[in-house]
């Protein structure tokens, strides 16, 4: 029969969990415009995906 060598106290498992606590949606810089958008996402701003552009945005609006 296997025999377990030592228990894991209570304080280093919750330091474990603690380490690979969700941190919430993590805030990415867009590579093209610099702009804050959401990972995996189309950037809003410029329109760019990967490097590339996959959405036509309309810059000349003044605001
Ligand atoms: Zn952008």
């Amino acid at each position: 029969m296997a025999v377990q060598q030592s228990k894991v106290s209570k304080r280093k498992v919750r330091i474990r969990h603690a380490a690979n606590r969700y941190k919430g949606v993590q805030i990415t810089l867009c590579t093209t415009c610099g702009e804050a958008c959401l990972p995996h996402r189309v950037c809003k701003k410029c329109g760019n995906y990967n490097g590339r552009q996959v959405l036509s945005v309309n810059t000349d609006k003044a605001e």
